[in-house]
């Protein structure tokens, strides 16, 4: 019998998606298309990066503002607190509260170069993101997500002593944790697997990565696997765009397809601010768009 490797399926998935604050008039006009292409798979939300160190502060917040004013999508703001006093997060965290922000990304981030890339506390800041996580719900009733390492973060002293970080977040207040790109799903069930035997219950959304090029993905991620078979799917396309997105598009889907097989329903895109392949995986796994128009009362009354 015929066997497609998508068949038909039956959409049961949530998903969310990430965006950059855009630097320029052009990029501004490209995330706005993506997220209004995106906006009718009625994501659970959609949350906007925080440039290091804090560099995208006005531009996150920016945006995140526009997508409360303009859609009726759940924003979530990545915030980091490497470089910042607790006065200062606390400044940020209240305007968003006061502009309607429910959903906070609760990260430390990267050490500047600077600091020889050892992450040194400001002297009146956050320790860690579950530092931060624990200053940020004594403060409001936020809805917090975290990262997780399903290959462990770079820094991370052993896999254990990682996932006990994870565990110190979630405890700390966090109600999910967003996990680094991953092209090997083995690693992603193996941490799961760590993860429930660590009595961590939250859910571990999957975060989806399409390849841009190797180079790129090398410096973002120090640990991350990326197969043979991954690279010799790329050979000879570094000129080649068109093909190149294409073939990503369809390493992306067999990805989440062999997720989806392995029960996931929960994923979360990096988008990179373009809505063409998130779209198109999320249209192989079965989801549609909801013709019905996207609103939440709850979190966007404010
Ligand atoms: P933490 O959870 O604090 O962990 C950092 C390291 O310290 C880990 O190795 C951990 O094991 C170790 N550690 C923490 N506490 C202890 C302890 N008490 N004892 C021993 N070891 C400890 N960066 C940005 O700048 N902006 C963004 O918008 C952004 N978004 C991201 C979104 C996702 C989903 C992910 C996965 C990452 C994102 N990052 C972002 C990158 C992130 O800031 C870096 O990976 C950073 O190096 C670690 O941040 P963290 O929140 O995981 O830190």
């Amino acid at each position: 019998a015929e066997l497609p490797l998508f068949g038909q399926m039956p959409g049961d998935i949530s998903v969310s998606f990430e965006f950059f604050p855009p630097k320029s008039e052009k990029m501004e006009a490209q995330l706005w298309d993506a997220i209004t292409q995106l906006a009718p798979l009625a994501p659970s939300f959609v949350s906007v990066t925080y440039g290091a160190g804090g560099t995208t502060r006005e531009r996150t917040h920016a945006t995140v503002a526009r997508i409360i004013r303009e859609t009726g999508l759940v924003p979530a703001a990545h915030l980091t607190c490497v470089g910042a006093s607790k006065a200062e997060i606390a400044e940020i965290v209240d305007q968003y509260w006061d502009a309607g922000v429910r959903r906070i990304v609760a990260l430390r981030g990267d050490p500047p170069p600077a600091d020889g890339g050892k992450f040194v506390p400001h002297p009146e800041g956050y320790t860690s993101a579950a530092d931060l996580v624990a200053g940020l719900t004594a403060r409001h009733d936020f809805d917090i997500s975290v990262a997780a390492y399903p290959e462990v973060h770079p820094e991370a002293l052993s896999a254990e002593a990682d996932l006990d970080n994870l565990k110190r977040k979630i405890d700390a207040g966090a109600s999910r944790a967003i996990t680094q790109f991953f092209y090997s799903t083995d690693a992603y069930f193996r941490f799961l697997d760590k993860v429930l035997a660590a009595g961590i219950t939250a859910p571990i959304l999957p975060g989806i990565m399409p390849v841009t090029s190797f180079a790129a993905i090398r410096r973002m991620s120090g640990n991350t696997e990326i197969p043979g078979w991954l690279e010799a799917m790329f050979e000879g396309l570094d000129e080649r765009p068109g093909p190149r997105a294409l073939v990503a598009a369809v390493a992306a889907a067999d990805l989440c397809k062999r997720l989806y097989d392995g029960g996931v329903r929960d994923f979360h895109f990096y988008t990179l601010n373009k809505a063409e392949q998130a779209y198109a995986i999320c249209q192989l796994l079965g989801l549609r768009p909801n013709t019905k128009p996207v609103t939440n009362p709850v979190e966007n009354a404010a």
